[in-house]
């Protein structure tokens, strides 16, 4: 399995090493400069960073269509952060460039200015696979969207309150937080198990 992550601006290395910590080979995991790199990859994370900035790198580069298109053959994407910005088609309240898979609204720095950055225990049941299930998810989020009114398709994994900050649609995983920053894999593991999966929607 070679999974890239988009080298254009963020967290780029922690991703590796998060993808690294569940098995996967230095050499198979690609950081992603230009679109013909994407051509051989089963998956893609999108870091986190600035949206805008990196919506306009990522037309000025020239990678929506071709990471539509790729999603469309079935490769799985995970966005963090501004990754799960740039995965969805409609930002409240701002006009930017983003890929419109995701069928869910976004709304940006939804958690308002006073609290920026902060941790949370988040439980996830849908993808622990931990027996018993029990164990939370330090959850990181800084200057961290948020979803609302997902579509049909999207599968809600975690809300805080109203607000989704995980969800999953066919092989495309949004992440609010930030699991990069944390030495727990399992939200990376569950991404790769998704892409793992043969037959999806
Ligand atoms: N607030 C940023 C944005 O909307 C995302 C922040 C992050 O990725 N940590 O682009």
């Amino acid at each position: 399995m070679r999974i890239g992550i988009l080298g254009l601006q963020g967290a780029v290395r922690e991703h590796r090493l998060s993808l690294q910590a569940c098995g996967l080979l230095p050499e198979n995991i690609i950081t992603v400069k230009k679109p013909g790199e994407l051509d051989d990859l089963q998956g893609l994370v999108i870091p986190g960073g600035e949206s805008t900035t990196l919506g306009l790198l990522m037309t000025k580069y020239g990678f929506l269509e071709p990471i539509r298109e790729k999603a469309r053959q079935g490769m799985g994407i995970l966005g963090t952060c501004a990754g799960m910005v740039l995965l969805a088609g409609k930002i409240n309240g701002h006009r930017q460039p983003t890929l419109g898979l995701l069928e869910m609204e976004i709304v940006r720095n939804g958690f308002g200015r006073q609290i920026e950055s902060f941790e949370t225990e988040l439980f996830l049941p849908d993808i622990d696979t931990h027996p018993g299930g029990t164990k939370p998810f330090p959850a990181v989020f800084i200057r961290a969207p948020y979803g609302i009114n997902p579509g049909p398709r999207v599968q809600v994994l975690a809300a805080l309150g109203e607000k989704i900050v995980l969800a999953r649609q066919g092989k495309l995983l949004a992440c609010a937080f930030h699991p990069e920053l944390t030495a727990d894999y399992r939200l990376h593991r569950y991404f790769l198990s998704l892409i793992a999966e043969s037959h999806d929607e």
